[in-house]
């Protein structure tokens, strides 16, 4: 197995656990991309040896070059220096790991060169999942989910390529806040939201999760990884996060893929897919759950999921002003500046203020990207400024 992984997002949550699993088989790493974690990168360059690495924040660039200065590695920064290093096919996999919208452009840059890609970072394709997609088809290249509900439903598409999909199971742990009324949710701050029950994950996540906007936007990842239509997909609220997704076929036979909670598996699918080597993740043992409990999600109160698959029955541009709203909103809830409930607001808003159109070039997603975060950083801190 000699692999070569570039690997974007190296300090974040994913990031640091995929340098695991690499650990873990003694994987080849040809690169790595952080966005300013200097401390923990130059840490990670130390160990995995890259010969090419990419800090993101250009204030941070010299500082960065100087203290690897021993060693020889290239040091590149910003988007420029980011997407050269997803689009160097001396790699045979890129894992994109990085938070945000800020994910879309590497992708296509990887895309571009052939180089498969193991998809963590879900707003490229909630953004651009047309563009994606597309070029991904015509590329030949691999886009291979990392997140654990998409792996679950690829891994129970194995060996079913000629059966077609009758619908899937998208299961949401429902979050820290699950069964709380609107009113309960008004007085709820940061700390409450980051304390999540099942998944270690970095703070946007979290809050997404406890919103619900993550399986909203995991719904329009769905859709686009597995070319599904929006009534196949259904959410469905599951405590205990085991069943990690299901998929059910035309007998109505439901084949769904179970684990404990931890990243490492999933990550490790990918990266290592189609082999199943040993892996870290504690073995399940059912009995010690005991008991599995479903229900429907509730869309009156977490309307962050009502309005994301809102956005995906419409496509176009609307699920990238949705997103771009989001990760605005969220921002401005985890610096205590709006409440909680306020979030689902701004999405609202800015899907309403900003005419949606079709999906036709990067440019234009990275246009609607940008005049929505200026609208509700103008509604929020009443400046468009960053
Ligand atoms: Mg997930």
């Amino acid at each position: 197995m000699d692999k070569r992984i570039t690997l974007l997002g190296s300090t974040g949550s994913i990031g640091t656990q995929t340098l695991d699993v690499v650990r873990m088989h003694g994987l080849q790493i040809y690169a790595l991309a952080a966005n300013r974690n200097i401390e923990l990168l130059e840490q990670q360059v130390r160990e995995f040896h890259p010969k090419k690495v990419c800090i993101f924040e250009e204030s941070c660039y010299l500082a960065f070059r100087e203290a690897l200065a021993d060693l020889p590695v290239q040091v590149l920064t910003g988007m420029e220096g980011l997407c050269e290093l997803a689009g160097d096919s001396h790699a045979d996999l890129v894992v994109n790991a990085v938070v945000g919208m800020v994910g879309l452009q590497p992708t296509l840059a990887a895309i571009a060169a052939g180089i498969d890609v193991a998809l963590a970072n879900k707003e490229t394709l909630v953004a651009g999942g047309a563009l994606v997609m597309q070029a991904a088809a015509k590329k030949g290249v691999s886009i291979l989910p990392v997140d654990s509900e998409h792996s679950a439903i690829f891994q129970c598409l194995q060996g079913n390529a000629h059966n077609p999909v009758k619908g899937i199971l998208l299961t949401a742990s429902g979050g820290p806040f699950f069964g709380y009324t609107r009113e309960q949710l008004k007085t709820v701050i940061a700390a409450d939201a980051l304390k999540h029950p099942n998944w270690d994950m970095g703070s946007k996540v979290t809050i997404d999760s406890a919103t619900m906007m993550n399986k909203g936007l995991e719904c329009i990842e769905a859709k686009w990884l597995f070319d599904l239509q929006p009534e196949q997909i259904n959410v469905l609220v599951h405590r205990q996060s085991v069943v990690h997704s299901g998929v059910m076929y035309a007998d109505n036979s439901v084949i769904a893929q179970m684990g404990v909670p931890d990243m490492r598996l999933p990550i490790q699918y990918a990266i290592l897919y189609p082999e199943r080597k040993p892996c870290p993740a504690e073995p399940l043992s059912l009995t010690k759950y005991g008991t599995l409990t479903f229900a429907e999600p509730d869309e009156a109160t977490f309307r962050c999921l009502a309005l994301a698959k809102q956005a995906m029955r419409s496509g176009g541009l609307l699920p990238c002003i949705m997103n771009a709203a989001n990760e605005i909103a969220v921002r401005a809830f985890l610096d205590g500046k709006i409440g909680f409930l306020d979030i689902a607001d701004c999405v609202e808003t800015a899907m309403q203020s900003i005419p949606n159109q079709p999906l036709q070039t990067c440019e234009a997603v990275l246009r609607a990207d940008r005049e929505t975060r200026e609208l509700v950083r103008l509604r929020i801190y009443g400046t468009t400024e960053a």
